[in-house]
């Protein structure tokens, strides 16, 4: 473990974490599902609220000016983050869903025919299989689904099989919610370009873990939710390319996506705006900043101490014998999923809960790759910066005991 990186000041942060819950302090290790919120974060919405509320956009007095100038630098902010060219490009919307069902209702609904391809991986969350199986249904486009390595790696060689002048739009998982595998995202963009696919890329677990980067990455549309990287629920972003969203249709309609009303026609706005019917979540694109700001801000280390947490768990698990790992790929974040013998996993996880440890249990969103693997569900535990050692170590011997409640 990086021996400068200080985990004690950063989780001071975390108001969340400095509870006991069932008698016990708090391990919290479903960081996955979200993660808990730094002190900075619920204090720039709460400045919001306090000091500045008002509509965004059409101002005409200070506190609306304010509000606007605060939003637009949120949405600035997200650039940065995601090295977009222009915020023109940065969509909120409320979560990675949203934002990927904009891209199927704007984008699929009006390029797709039948017989198009949409490729994806079974590994998907339902969030980005669900909304293409109803685009497939109304364009009578075609799902096609790339496998896994029996170790929990996408099968390359079945991806560039799939690949074929059908296949219109990959849209893909750049880490799997449930096994915490890495897609080589750059390499299947590269190869999805070459034949001129459209890609979307899943980001919403990659974003708290990896850096990114769309414009190396070169995919035309990103998705991912605040609530992931420490920041409010309620808030997401759909990244797409300037040129592609130029020539898309507005989703959901009403006040701010236009320019022009009359009941003889309306005029859209240019995006980003085109694509966000409505009063926006203000206070959450500000508190989704101040998240970004808090991870530009942490001391370098963070992301060796979360791999060394990683480690440790994966060692500490392969010293139970009643555990056994639910894939193991070759390039993982810190997303562990795991099965328990003749423990069920929820049984495991209501235990854990009344040692204090929140863990999460079941399908994970994802039941078609659950009935890839032949299972119900798995017990899952992920990671976040705040978590230590100790609380590897205190889970660990949890989990050790659990065979005696049985
Ligand atoms: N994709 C993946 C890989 C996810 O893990 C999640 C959240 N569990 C989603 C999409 C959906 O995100 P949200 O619920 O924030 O819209």
């Amino acid at each position: 473990m990086s021996s400068d990186f200080e985990l004690a000041p950063i989780r001071a942060q975390f108001p969340a974490l400095q509870q006991q819950v069932n008698g016990h302090p708090l391990i919290y290790l479903d960081n996955a599902a979200t993660t808990q919120k730094p002190g900075s974060v619920l204090q720039a919405m709460d400045d919001y609220y306090r000091h500045h509320n008002a509509n965004v956009h059409r101002a005409s007095h200070t506190l609306s000016t304010r509000a606007t100038q605060a939003f637009e630098s949120a949405r600035e902010r997200v650039q940065r983050f995601l090295n977009a060219r222009s915020s023109q490009e940065v969509i909120w919307t409320r979560g990675t869903t949203e934002a990927i069902n904009l891209v199927a209702h704007s984008w699929g609904m009006n390029n797709l025919q039948p017989g198009d391809e949409i490729l994806l991986s079974v590994l998907e969350h339902h969030a980005n299989i669900v909304p293409w199986q109803q685009v497939a249904t109304r364009t009578g486009a075609v799902l096609r689904v790339i496998p896994l390595t029996a170790n929990g790696d996408l099968d390359l060689a079945a991806f560039h099989a799939l690949l074929s002048p059908r296949t219109r739009l990959l849209t893909i998982a750049q880490v799997s919610n449930a096994l915490g595998t890495v897609n080589p995202v750059a390499e299947l963009i590269r190869a999805a370009k070459a034949v001129g696919v459209v890609t979307l890329i899943d980001g919403a677990q990659a974003v708290g873990h990896l850096s990114v980067d769309v414009q190396a990455l070169g995919c035309d549309f990103y998705a991912f939710s605040g609530h992931k990287l420490y920041g409010p629920t309620g808030i997401g972003v759909l990244y797409g390319r300037a040129e592609l969203l130029e020539q898309m249709p507005p989703w959901q309609t009403g006040g701010e996506m236009i320019e022009r009303v009359s009941f003889s026609g309306t005029r859209f706005n240019r995006p980003p705006f085109r694509f966000e019917a409505g009063t926006p979540p203000i206070a959450e694109a500000i508190g989704l900043a101040a998240a970004l700001d808090f991870l530009a801000a942490l001391p370098e280390g963070w992301r060796e101490h979360e791999a060394a947490l990683l480690q440790l768990l994966l060692d500490g698990l392969q010293q139970l014998p009643f555990i056994k790992l639910v894939g193991r790929p070759n390039q993982r974040v810190g997303v562990v999923s795991l099965r328990l013998g003749e423990i069920h996993p929820q049984d495991a996880g209501e235990l854990l809960d009344q040692m204090g440890i929140a863990v999460r249990v079941g399908h994970h969103c994802a039941m078609p790759l659950m009935e890839s693997l032949g299972l119900e569900g798995t017990l899952r535990i992920s990671l976040a910066l705040y978590n230590s050692e100790a609380e590897i170590e205190a889970l660990l011997a949890a989990l050790a005991r659990l065979p005696e409640f049985f």
